[in-house]
């Protein structure tokens, strides 16, 4: 059975003209509409209530549909929802403008309610197919967890901000040990089990909010720790640690008996001829020794000296 709740689609009407905003209002009662009779007020309620698309009138006083629309659409917070306008204006040349700035439809006056409907909700499928295909092509569809690709422009926007603020940033690379031998012993959907065990012991020991957990490939995963210096990027590892060793999952072929990692830490100190590659490289370097040193450990990179944990 699917008990998934699908919340009724958000719209916002914005008109100057409270009549017009109670009759496309009736067309839409099973939708969730809001209204604002000012562009300010579209702008504040779009912002903070991210409705599913915007049915916008091109005639107000003070700031115009056209105006609001281009607003709209330079928030990076607010571009993604559509607009359709919905005027009186019936020249091509005023739906050219409209949209050239930005909209995804533009309806004339006196418009069939019929085709209002259909097209509000094309837009909305439309919008909803899109962040489908964005969590799509940054989630890893093993685990679950971010993807390769979301890690590397995650990091990159970590490192621009630490460098700003002159903040540290860790960085921790994570391996499965012995994880070949896991497989060819219980078989590769068992591996997969545990990958997925392992993501999810990674995502709950990551408990800040700005926290950021990755599978980098393979049975490699990476965490990305913001504002964070050695001491506490390595009790987290440790955290990691303890928790995949409660969880004890059976590997026969390791001298462990259970599941473990080895991870190599680097911690971003302020300095601007570093770079983000250097970070993971180091980490990774961190992580080689840790397997070198007999696995089953964090190892933190530091000053060109290995330190153990
Ligand atoms: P080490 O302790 O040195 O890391 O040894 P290891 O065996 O873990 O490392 P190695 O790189 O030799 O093997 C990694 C294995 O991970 C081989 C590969 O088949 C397996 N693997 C990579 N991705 C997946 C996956 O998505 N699912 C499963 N089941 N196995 C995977
Ligand atoms: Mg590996
Ligand atoms: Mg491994």
């Amino acid at each position: 059975m699917n008990s998934q709740i699908t919340l009724p689609a958000r719209l916002l009407i914005v008109d100057d003209d409270p009549i017009n905003i109670r009759l496309l209002a009736h067309l839409f009662e099973d939708y969730d509409v809001l209204f604002a009779t000012t562009g300010k007020k579209a702008l504040e309620i779009a912002l903070h209530e991210q409705p599913d698309l915007i049915l916008l009138d091109v005639m107000m006083p003070k700031m115009n549909g056209y105006e609001v629309c281009r607003r709209l659409k330079a928030d990076s917070l607010t571009a993604d929802i559509p607009v359709i306008f919905i005027t009186a204006h019936s020249d091509v040349n005023e739906e050219i403008r409209g949209l050239e700035v930005g909209a995804a439809d533009y309806i004339s006056k006196p418009f069939c309610p019929g085709v209002v409907k259909i097209r509000v909700r094309n837009q909305i499928e439309l919008k909803h197919a899109r962040e489908k295909l964005t969590r799509l092509a940054i989630t890893d569809g093993l685990t679950g967890i971010a993807n390769r690709r979301c890690f590397d422009e995650q990091l990159a926007h970590e490192w621009h901000r630490a460098t700003r603020t002159n903040q540290s940033l860790a960085l921790a690379m994570i391996d499965v040990d012995w994880f070949k031998k896991y497989n060819d012993h219980y078989g590769h959907q068992a591996g997969d089990d545990c990958l997925r065990q392992v993501a999810m012991v990674l995502t709950h020991s990551a408990k800040r909010d700005s926290d950021f957990v990755a599978r980098y490939g393979g049975e490699e995963f990476a965490l990305i720790l913001p504002m964070t210096h050695h001491e506490t990027a390595l009790i987290v590892m440790g955290n990691v640690c303890r928790a995949l060793s409660n969880l004890a999952l059976p590997h026969a072929l390791s001298e462990f008996g259970k599941v473990t990692i080895s991870a190599g830490v680097a911690v971003r100190m302020p300095d601007e001829y570093e770079t983000a590659e250097n970070l993971v490289s180091h980490a990774d370097a961190a992580l080689y020794t840790a397997k070198h040193q007999g696995r089953n450990q964090a190892v933190l990179f530091s000053n060109n000296n290995l330190t153990e944990f």
